[in-house]
């Protein structure tokens, strides 16, 4: 009898709860949605990043940080932002109280990745660093270490590995469609008309330079299309406009990998240039363009084309982004990526410094 009476006081609980919404549990539910803090309101931000943050499922703009009070009420309004989600750059670690705010999306001069990006991951958000990741080396592995440290993830916004098409090309490192590869030839770069010779991106101070903002996205392409690592470079800068810019201008790099694999590449801020080719044993293929918003697309020697992705790149990167946060999986691009490109990136500038010196990479 007393078994009875127990099952069927258990089994009116249990009637009683399947009546009740899942919430009434006390079971951790999983956000459908992540909320992602923009820090910097600069171009990419405002142009890019937010507009993309309206087509993601799986995380949305809730919050801002920014040190320039006259953009707060036009974020607000266009973005339906609360007050208790604006920082500035002196509040910002208090977003540790702001259950709000998951991410944290660093957005600013390259020289302010590190800082920021070590605030958001001691305040308990995850964090999203824009390309080049840092500096140096050692600033890089400052923000791996304070983001282990305070167990939130990591990524890099290297935006194109998360774009179909370029998705294709790192298959085809292992795959090898054409064959094994000989020699890539790889270059990024816009005219920068530079209208205002005070902008960050001209100058040293705060990590400007042709090598830091487009010269990342030939050495990841010719990292990603290899599957390897480079093992020596040798660099050289150009100027054609030596009184305005203090950082470089042009820099060409040239890159030698395992098995005899050699990578000719160029960064430019005096002149509109975006491909890869890759030279394989049995053809080539070519990406072209490289790496713009949209439109990457892919042909081979043999006839073969890729057509370009048709969805927005930023938002399918937030999303993978959202996604391995939520299901608690490595992310597609984790800090160790963006540390491997600076590391590079590092021995480039001491190569240029040293007219061009082949500098081997550890
Ligand atoms: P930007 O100059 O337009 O914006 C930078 C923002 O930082 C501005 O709002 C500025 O007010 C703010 N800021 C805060 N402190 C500052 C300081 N001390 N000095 C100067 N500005 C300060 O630059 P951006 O083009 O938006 O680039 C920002 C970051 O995004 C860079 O790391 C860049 O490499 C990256 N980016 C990535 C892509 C991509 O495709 N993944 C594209 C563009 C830019």
């Amino acid at each position: 009898m007393g078994n009875r009476r127990s099952f069927l006081k258990t089994s009116g609980i249990l009637l009683a709860a399947s009546a009740l919404p899942l919430s009434s549990f006390m079971i951790p539910q999983r956000k459908s949605k992540l909320g992602v803090a923009l820090v910097g309101l600069g171009y990419y931000s405002k142009d890019i990043l937010a507009p993309a943050l309206q087509l993601t499922k799986y995380c949305e703009l809730r919050g801002i940080v920014t040190g320039s009070p006259e953009k707060i009420p036009i974020w607000q309004k266009k973005y339906n932002i609360p007050d208790a989600n604006v920082y500035n750059y002196e509040n910002m670690h208090t977003i540790a109280n702001n259950d709000d705010i998951d991410i944290v999306y660093i957005v600013l001069p390259n020289a302010l990745h590190k800082p920021y990006s070590i605030i958001g991951a001691e305040a308990g958000k995850h964090v999203w660093c824009e390309k080049p990741m840092a500096m140096n080396v050692s600033e890089c592995e400052a923000i791996i270490q304070a983001c282990n440290k305070n167990k939130v993830q990591l990524t890099i916004g290297y935006r194109l590995q998360h774009e179909p098409v370029t998705q294709t090309i790192i298959k085809w490192s292992q795959s090898k469609p054409y064959g094994a590869i000989n020699s890539l030839y790889a270059e990024a770069g816009f005219y920068n008309r530079a209208s205002d010779h005070n902008n960050w991106k001209l100058h040293k101070t705060l990590g400007g330079g042709a090598m830091y903002d487009m010269g990342v996205y030939p050495l990841n392409a010719v990292r990603y299309a290899t599957g390897l690592e480079p093992i020596s470079v040798s660099a050289t800068h150009e100027y054609t406009r030596p009184d305005i810019f203090t950082a470089d201008e042009i820099t060409n790099f040239n890159l030698e990998f395992p098995n005899g694999i050699t990578a000719q590449c160029k960064t430019s801020f005096a002149e509109n240039i975006n491909t890869m080719k890759v030279d394989c044993a049995n053809g080539w293929y070519k990406a072209e363009p490289l790496q713009y918003y949209s439109g990457v697309s892919v042909q081979g020697s043999d006839g073969q084309k890729i057509s370009p992705f048709q969805g927005n790149q930023q938002a399918k990167q937030m999303d993978d982004d959202a996604l391995a946060i939520m299901n608690k999986t490595a992310p597609i691009v984790p800090g160790e990526e963006g540390l491997k490109d600076i590391k590079v990136v590092e021995a480039i500038y001491k190569s240029a410094a040293q007219n061009g010196k082949r500098i081997p990479i550890a």
